[in-house]
């Protein structure tokens, strides 16, 4: 079977590198699979669990990827992420508390208080989706 290079690198490591048979990403334009021998891309990545499968059955490995670029040429995938972690790397507590606080702040930022003026909303929005993400990946289960 075709494979094709896919490397995560965050601004600190590599964090994951492996030959895979498919990508599925969550990009700014909608979600995309990549296959081998894709035709040359570059789009920005929405915090998400994105998805690598190795063959035809339907196993997938989940990487929570908090955002950034993903390059593609026909042999390899490269993704340029602004954080990025393996499950195993994931602290699922840490996720909990960042989604909750969030959630908090979105909350109260829907409330018309003094407090709520003070509150980027846009910014929490993207915690949230960053917390989401890492507890997707670690299949956590949280309330929408
Ligand atoms: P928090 O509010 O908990 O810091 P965050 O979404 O603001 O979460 P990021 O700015 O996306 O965090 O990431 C900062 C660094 O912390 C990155 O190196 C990222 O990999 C790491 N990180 C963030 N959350 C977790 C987590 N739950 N488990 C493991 N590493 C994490």
């Amino acid at each position: 079977m075709a494979t094709i290079k896919l490397e995560i690198v965050s601004p600190d490591r590599v964090v994951y590198e492996a030959d895979i048979g498919m990508l599925i990403v969550r990009s700014t334009g909608g979600e995309l699979g990549i296959l081998p021998h894709h035709a040359p891309l570059v789009t920005g990545l929405l915090p998400h669990a994105l998805r690598v499968r190795f063959g035809a059955d339907r196993d997938e490995q989940l990487i929570a990827v908090a955002g950034g670029f993903m390059e593609v040429t026909p042999e390899k995938i490269s993704v340029l992420a602004t954080a990025a972690e393996q499950p195993i790397d994931i602290d699922i507590n840490r996720a909990k508390e960042a989604y909750a606080r969030a959630k908090k702040r979105i909350a109260q930022f829907h409330q018309s208080t003094e407090a709520a003026k003070d509150i980027d909303v846009e910014r929490a929005e993207l915690a949230l989706r960053r917390a989401i993400a890492r507890l997707n990946a670690t299949h956590t289960a949280y309330d929408e």
